[in-house]
């Protein structure tokens, strides 16, 4: 896969899976499952993460990386 500076059609397979899961597990600190979040892109010239941004009831607000790519010089996805 070329890296891209637009998300890809897999890129947003890739975020929704993830999402799925993330969701799922519910809020990390109170384990709620009904919490506000967004699912973001961030396209790094060497990376690209896929991030979930929780605001949970609870108070807990964090962002974690569900899943991320990184390319090498020549912007291929590095193994
Ligand atoms: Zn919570």
């Amino acid at each position: 896969m070329i890296k891209q500076d637009e998300p890809t059609i897999e890129d947003i397979s890739i975020l929704e899976n993830v999402l799925v899961a993330a969701v799922d597990k519910g809020c990390r600190e109170c384990g709620n499952l009904i919490f506000t979040y967004q699912a973001g892109l961030s396209i790094e010239k060497e990376s690209k993460l896929y991030l979930f941004s929780v605001d949970c009831a609870c108070g807990a607000e964090y962002v974690e990386i569900l899943d991320a790519r990184y390319f090498d010089d020549n912007g291929n996805e590095e193994e």
